[in-house]
């Protein structure tokens, strides 16, 4: 018997009886993704948000941010390989990256599968993130000592707009818009990109769901479409995100993420170069979104 009973816990016999604990994100309001967890391994009010990792039955890990699901075991390499090879195999000679957010070295492990990648900054306001995805969840942060990486503690709208003309491929790797990740959504912060990003550079964003929130995906897409020449959406599957159909957005000075693609021999997952020009194939749903 499984008895909803809460956030994060552990499984207890009461008289006699199995009660199994589950993670309930609640988040879109009026719908509940649950993983049924051994424990939770971590917790921490940080100076941002409400930070936890928890141990779950099927998906392995998971870090938690303000009660939303960031990363897991399960399915982070869907995330990250999405987000990092479709502009980093788009881009003829990827040598300078930034990533803002992603302090759970996710995106980073996958810029460093490059050979050509010579640096990769991650700027990530809460330096609590980067600490605990270093202890709890090695298999993503695994890269994030590289000496090709250089973290930065800040916040990514301030790195932005103090570099010019700096980097051939910028993520943004953030949180959903609330707290401090409010900023990463603003076409203020997408025409600063636009300025830190070398003649032909290309940025990627991650847009969230196009079912909780297509509003966004409208919005920032369109903001971008006014910045940059070349602005494509492409989707991906996310089983521990709400809704599971997952959407990036791509903005592009010069090379179109299809027509340019390279084939790169890389060690994956989950992207393939099929898979890389397939994904910009879009449900009708989204399509009508980003074209509205
Ligand atoms: N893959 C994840 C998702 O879509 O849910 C995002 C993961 S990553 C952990 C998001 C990170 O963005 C968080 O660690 C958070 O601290 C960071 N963040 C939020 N606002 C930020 C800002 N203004 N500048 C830099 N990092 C920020």
């Amino acid at each position: 018997m499984s008895i909803i009973a809460g956030r994060t816990g552990n499984m207890t016999i009461v008289g006699g009886m199995e009660l199994h604990l589950w993670f309930i994100e609640d988040e879109p309001p009026g719908m509940a993704l649950a993983l049924k967890v051994k424990g939770t391994v971590h917790r921490e009010k940080t100076d941002y948000q409400d930070l936890a990792v928890i141990e779950t039955v099927d998906a392995g890990r998971a870090l938690v941010l303000d009660g939303c699901i960031q990363t897991s075991d399960m399915d982070e390499f869907i995330y990250h390989e999405m987000m990092v090879h479709v502009p980093l195999c788009t881009h003829p000679l990827p040598e300078k990256i930034l990533v803002i957010g992603g302090g759970d070295g996710g995106g980073i492990r996958e810029i460093l599968k490059h050979d050509s990648v010579k640096k990769a900054v991650l700027a990530e306001i809460d330096e609590r993130v980067i600490a605990a995805a270093k202890k709890y969840l090695p298999n993503t942060s695994c890269k994030l000592d590289d000496p090709r990486c250089q973290v930065m503690i800040g916040d990514g709208f301030e790195h932005v707009r103090a570099h010019q003309r700096e980097y051939d491929v910028i993520l943004c790797d953030s949180t959903d818009p609330i707290g401090p990740g409010v900023v990463l959504f603003t076409e203020e912060f997408y025409r600063g990109i636009y300025n830190a990003l070398k003649d032909d550079g290309i940025c990627v964003a991650q847009t969230e769901s196009p079912f909780f929130y297509g509003d966004l995906l409208a919005r920032v897409s369109g903001a971008l479409k006014g910045i940059f020449p070349i602005v494509k959406t492409y989707v991906t599957v996310m089983p521990t995100y709400p809704g599971a159909l997952w959407t990036f957005t791509l903005a592009s000075k010069k090379y179109d993420p299809v027509e340019s693609m390279r084939v790169v021999d890389l060690e994956t997952k989950y992207y393939t170069p099929e898979l890389h020009k397939a994904s910009f194939v879009l449900p009708r749903m989204v399509k009508d979104i980003v074209e509205a």
